[in-house]
């Protein structure tokens, strides 16, 4: 399914919820997340809609991946985090993912953190 009609991240992507988006391009979404565990958090997401990570393939899903985690380091820099940063992929129920839309929590800013 390349697009779920009843996914919160999907309708984020077709603009049917609003989000603070940091970038996009043809195959990626940037936004912040919601409930901020730091004074920077984003979320990277796929505009595909794949579930979790344990959902990709590596031949299909590889360059997606790599392309969401290079991203990363760039964004921080745009938001002028310098000291470092956090990601994090949260996969499945004992993963503690609670949205299932594959997405790449990337957080920074100075600590102490509201999480994580
Ligand atoms: P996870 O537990 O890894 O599935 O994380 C889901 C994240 O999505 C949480 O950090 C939520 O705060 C965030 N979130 C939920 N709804 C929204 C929304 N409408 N806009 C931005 N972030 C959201
Ligand atoms: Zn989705």
């Amino acid at each position: 399914m390349s697009h779920d009609p009843s996914c919160l991240f999907c309708k984020i992507v077709a603009g049917q919820i609003p989000s603070r988006k940091a970038y996009e391009d043809e195959e990626i979404l940037v936004f912040h997340d919601i409930h901020p565990w730091a004074p920077v958090h984003l979320l990277i997401i796929p505009k595909l809609h794949i579930a979790t990570l344990a959902d990709i393939s590596e031949e299909q899903h590889a360059a997606l991946l790599g392309r969401m985690t290079a991203l990363a380091p760039r964004l921080m820099r745009e938001a002028a985090v310098t000291n470092g940063f956090r990601t994090v992929i949260n996969c499945g129920a004992d993963g503690g993912q609670e949205v299932y839309h594959l997405h790449m929590h990337v957080m920074g800013g100075p600590r102490p953190w509201a999480k994580g």
